[in-house]
Parts: structure tokens; C-alpha cells; sequence
């Protein structure tokens, strides 16, 4: 995509967007709703026009080849499998349009089921399976004519928290099995972070930063992406005693950040105290940076205006440049 503009009437939808794909990466587009996601995804497929900017493949641009001779695969959040087909009838459709002979369909149909742990199932009528199973007949019949690039529009979204974790990691060992190269929208960071190899913040219709997911969890550009990434306190990287960080950079603190330790170096006096899964959070006055939160392994109790000495977990820290 290069300086990509998608408007609908006043709104700027997508606002100059530059992104790369390489060959077998799957990239996340990960931002919150009315980011501009879908619309960009619908500018790639061809469905929708671009204002200004272009879609090129390989160097080549696209504003001239039809949806249908892009060889792009789709998958939405509602899978739209055909309910008047059983499942093999859905996995392959697009294997019938491509002109595939029948044992040709026959051989490629089992080959997905089973790559989608759903063997066995394609007599199933589809109106009979749950929702996650659907999601999978879906993938299947996107990925069954071998897409040049796989485009999911929130394809885990219609799914509960439990389903979607496992789907999203099966999801990724799919498109890795498969070398898929594959634009994966969506608004939940753990989903983008398990699937994808790049991983674009857009927001407002445009892209502030792209990169590997642990670059960009420690290394968010500003601090806008720093807050959607779910970083809440920004204090001076000196203040921490941090090793190594630069002089001039602000440390992004989560509350996972900073830990209850006897032997830590911060002292910090307790506001207030929280149980949550076999843990607590604490909420702290930390000389010099104010009030954050802390977790206090197991289930000790803090006295409130009570004083706790606190360690600094590196890994659960993001520095910004300021
Ligand atoms: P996302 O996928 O990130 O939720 P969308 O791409 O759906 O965001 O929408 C981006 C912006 O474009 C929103 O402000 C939305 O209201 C607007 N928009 C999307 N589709 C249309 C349309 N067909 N007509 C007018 N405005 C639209």
C-alpha cells in the first residue's frame, strides 16, 4: 500500500497509509473501532476504491484487476458460510470456481479439515456446528484455492475469551504451516500479538507505528501507541534506577511493572490494595513519581499508609524517546 487515501464524503477514513507485506508474514492491523481497519482491508481486496494512493503487488498496481482476479482470500468475523451446503460443500466452492476436478476437490477438502482439526466433519451440515467450528470451515474454504494473500476482517471477534485465545493460536500454526501471507485485522491486542509476525497501531485513519510485536511492546514510538498498548504511567527512566536507559528517556510503566520485594529499591507508601486471581494489586505513592500500581504476589495484606519496598520488572517496562 503506498500513501493509500480511502474518504466517504467528509471522512478521511484511511489517511495516507504506507504498509509493506512480505512473502509468508502475517501482519496485524490492530487499532481501536472506526480506526479505519476495515475500510483499508476493503481497499486491498478491491471492493473498495482508493481516492488517491495504490494496492500493488509485487511492484505491479491493482487498480485495474477485479476483486476476483486478485487471488486475494477473505474471512470475516460472521464466517458467511453458505447454510444450504454441508461443510465440504462450503471448503470447496472456491475450488469449483477455479474449474478443479472433482477427486482434485475431494482430496483438497479432506487436506484442510484435517489442517483445520475439523477431519471427518464434511458431510456435517454447517447449521449444526458452534460458532468456533464454523470460524474454522471458514479459514478452510478461504485458505482451500491457495490465496496469494489471506485478508481477516476480525475473524475472532463473534467468539467468547477462552475460544478465541485457542483459535488465535491454532489460527497462527495454520498461516505458519501454510507460509500464508496474511493482513489480519483487528482491535484486540493479545489476538494481534499471538498471530501476527508485524504488527501496524492505526488509529484515525492513519498507521503510527509498525513492528515486531516484543519491538513494539518495548519500544512504542509515542506515547499514544504506549496507551493503546495499555501502558498507563510515564515517569523519567533515571527515576527507576533502570540499567542501561538513556538519560533522556521516559520510562512506560503497566501495573504489571512494578513488583512487592523486601529487598527492592523503591519505597513506596501503600493508597490502597486490590484481590484479583491469586494476586493483588497495589495502589502506591512512589517518591518522586506519584501514584502507580504494583503487584504483590499471593495474599498478603498491606496496611493502608503502610510502607512497601518495590522492584522494577524490566521486562514489563517500555522506554519512549522524549
Ligand atoms: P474499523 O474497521 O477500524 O472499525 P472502519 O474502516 O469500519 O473502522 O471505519 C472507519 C471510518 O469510516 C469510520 O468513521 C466509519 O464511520 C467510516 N465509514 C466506514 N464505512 C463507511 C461507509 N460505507 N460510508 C461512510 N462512512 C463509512
Amino acid at each position: 500500500m503506498r500513501h493509500l487515501v480511502v474518504r466517504y464524503g467528509t471522512t478521511t477514513a484511511v489517511d495516507a497509509v504506507s504498509l509493506d507485506i512480505d512473502p509468508g508474514a502475517v501482519v496485524g492491523l490492530l487499532g481501536p473501532s472506526g480506526c479505519g481497519k476495515s475500510t483499508l482491508l476493503r481497499a486491498v481486496t478491491g471492493l473498495d476504491q482508493p481516492s488517491a494512493g495504490s494496492v500493488c503487488w509485487n511492484g505491479a498496481d491493482l487498480a485495474d484487476v477485479p476483486v476476483h482476479r486478485r487471488g486475494f482470500g477473505l474471512m470475516f468475523q460472521d464466517g458467511q458460510l453458505f447454510p444450504h451446503r454441508d461443510v465440504g460443500g462450503n471448503v470447496e466452492f472456491g475450488l469449483r470456481m477455479a474449474g478443479v476436478d472433482r477427486a482434485g476437490r475431494g482430496r483438497r477438502v479432506a487436506e484442510l479439515l484435517e489442517l483445520v482439526g475439523l477431519a471427518g466433519f464434511a458431510r456435517r451440515a454447517v447449521t449444526t456446528l458452534s460458532g468456533g467450528e464454523q470460524q474454522r470451515v471458514a479459514l478452510a474454504r478461504a485458505l482451500a484455492p491457495r490465496p496469494r494473500l489471506l485478508l481477516l476482517d476480525e475473524p475472532l471477534s463473534a467468539l467468547d475469551r477462552a475460544l478465541r485465545e485457542r483459535l488465535a493460536a491454532d489460527l497462527s500454526s495454520i498461516l505458519a504451516r501454510t507460509r500464508t501471507t496474511a493482513l489480519y485485522v483487528t482491535h484486540d491486542h493479545d489476538e494481534a500479538f499471538t498471530v501476527a509476525d508485524q504488527v501496524a497501531v492505526m488509529a484515525d485513519g492513519r498507521i503510527l507505528q509498525t513492528d515486531p510485536p516484543d519491538r513494539l511492546w518495548r519500544h512504542p514510538v509515542d506515547r499514544r501507541v504506549a496507551v493503546f498498548l495499555g501502558y498507563r504511567w510515564f515517569v523519567p527512566a533515571t527515576a527507576l534506577g533502570l540499567h542501561g536507559a538513556p538519560a533522556a528517556c521516559t520510562a512506560a510503566l503497566r501495573p504489571e511493572s512494578l513488583v512487592v520485594d523486601p529487598a527492592g529499591p523503591l519505597v513506596a507508601r501503600v493508597v490502597d490494595q486490590r484481590f484479583a486471581r491469586g494476586a493483588s494489586t497495589l495502589r502506591v505513592d512512589v517518591g518522586g513519581l506519584g501514584e502507580v500500581e504494583a503487584r504483590a504476589p499471593g495474599a498478603d495484606l498491606f496496611p493502608v499508609g503502610g510502607c512497601v519496598q518495590l522492584r522494577v520488572d524490566p521486562a514489563a517496562v517500555a522506554l519512549l524517546d522524549r
